[in-house]
């Protein structure tokens, strides 16, 4: 029997593995090692699928319905293995699936024969049919399992599969239909992925559509590359928009004033990350995008420096936030500070999307609808962070906004706001009291005595200070 402090003990003797050995034994470690890995992902399905039973005795003999017995164990494994709650959830069914219904794959994995990748593709190929099928495919496979490839288990289990229910063929192509979607992912030198996951058909006809399209448009002499009339086509029809160059930004980007004016302080597109600041204030002047500057530049800069007002400035007015503090939600001028600050979900590791704007401390229990107390989370971590014996509190303190939750073992995770922008030196103090007024116009604002500029930055601060201060101007209001 392996205690949890000998494994602790273990992981740090594997950093003095001894290495005066020759290459012969080398391979041998590899070996072993990988054999290693297999057999802890074998243990953490295990524990796994005692945490969940254990977790739902627990909640049942709290009172919880039987329909809500679960909820929250996957989060909390997520959060133990630094992964996400999509993750998280995975790492659950494969357990699930492992220990309860393929007990070869279990004893492969738990023997290191196979990786837990392979595992996983046994499990994930057998999804959609019933447990006792599964079970036979899990047996049939047993003694081939070891010795095939990522590609051709898969399809051994496949096929197996196919013989044993034919109509599973048909429910796991409705199933991918049900699945389709599109994502966006950043790419390199300020691109971005745009994919849809389509049934082919649509696939197809999408691209066909396009395809078309650039070769009309080279038909009447188009210099550009076909790829290029292809993507610009594909933004038009998307967005219709008349050019694809028309997309609005505005809303999108957070820059400082410096960036505008020369800085070269990265600018930040919630949802999407940093981008260089030249190529912002191109983004601004109309010059992205390959196409030639807008002759009107002067106009263009003026709307980016109405955006850049409005962000910085508007909650000197004092209406929008100030009825924000009364009301029970987040939304606004408050909504947008707060999805800018976050840009995903608060939650370590999770990296989706913000979808609510959340009260650390319940509006309930007294928490105050303020920039503090507030923090952007996707809908499964709101909901998780509202089962019993979760708890989650603001870390008082300077710096960056920091949210700590504590998980119902009593396992503790803070997460701090992501730096907003990786600022790159900030300006001495007093720069910008000379003719910056109409950008950062904090002069006279309550709370604000000392006026001009961004009081409470000095020079050199860390980014905390910056956003600390974007914070101290919405309260302030
Ligand atoms: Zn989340």
């Amino acid at each position: 029997m392996l205690s949890t402090v000998e494994l602790e003990t273990m992981v740090g003797r594997l950093a003095h593995l001894d290495s005066d050995i020759d290459d012969t034994q080398r391979i041998t470690q590899l070996g072993l090692l990988e054999r290693l890995k297999g057999a802890a992902a074998a243990a953490q399905a295990r524990v796994s699928v005692d945490f969940e039973a254990s977790q739902r005795r627990e909640q049942a003999a709290a009172g919880l319905p039987a329909d809500q017995q679960g909820r929250g164990v996957a989060d909390q494994i997520a959060l133990a293995r630094h992964d996400s709650k999509v993750k998280g959830s995975r790492h659950l069914g494969l357990a699930k699936a492992l220990v309860k219904e393929m007990p070869h794959t279990m004893a492969a994995l738990t023997s290191g024969a196979i990786s837990e990748w392979r595992a996983t593709i046994v499990v994930r190929e057998t999804a959609v049919l019933s447990a006792a099928d599964r079970r036979q495919v899990d047996a049939r496979l047993v003694a081939e399992m070891p010795h095939l490839g990522d590609a051709q288990l898969a399809r051994r289990a496949r096929a197996i599969g196919y013989q044993l229910d034919a109509e599973s063929v048909l429910r796991r192509v409705r199933g991918a239909i049900r699945d389709r979607r599109v994502r966006i992912r950043p790419a390199p030198d300020t691109m971005a992925l745009v994919t849809g996951f389509l049934p082919v058909a649509q696939g197809v006809a999408v691209h066909a559509a396009l395809t078309a399209a650039a070769a009309s448009a080279k038909a009447l002499g188009d210099e550009r590359s076909k790829g290029q009339i292809m993507a610009h086509t594909f933004v038009q029809r998307l967005t219709g928009q008349t050019t694809a160059d028309a997309v609005p930004f505005e809303v999108q980007l957070v820059m400082t004033d410096r960036t505008l004016e020369g800085d070269d302080t990265p600018a930040q597109i919630p949802g999407f990350g940093p981008v260089p600041a030249a190529f912002a204030r191109d983004l601004v002047t109309g010059r992205a995008g390959g196409h030639s500057a807008d002759p009107d530049q002067a106009r263009l800069a003026e709307v980016a420096r109405v955006w850049v007002r409005r962000l910085f400035t508007s909650p000197a007015d004092g209406t929008l936030v100030a009825m924000d503090s009364r009301r029970r939600s987040f939304d606004g001028l408050l909504r947008r500070f707060l999805v800018a600050r976050d840009q995903v979900c608060r939650t370590r590791w999770c990296d989706a999307p913000i979808c609510h704007t959340d009260h650390v401390r319940a509006s309930a229990e007294g928490g105050e609808t303020m920039a503090d107390n507030g923090q952007g989370l996707c809908a499964r971590c709101n909901y998780a962070k509202e089962l019993p014996g979760w708890r989650c509190e603001v870390v008082t303190g300077q710096g960056r906004h920091r949210v700590r939750t504590t998980t119902p073992t009593g396992h503790s995770y803070e997460s701090t706001a992501p730096p907003v922008l990786v600022l790159g030196g900030l300006a001495p103090p007093g720069r910008y009291s000379s003719g910056d007024h109409d950008l950062l116009d904090t002069q006279g604002m309550p709370g604000m005595p000392g006026s001009p500029g961004l009081p409470g930055i000095p020079g050199g601060a860390d980014e905390g200070a910056l956003v600390t201060a974007f914070e101290a101007l919405i309260r302030a209001a």
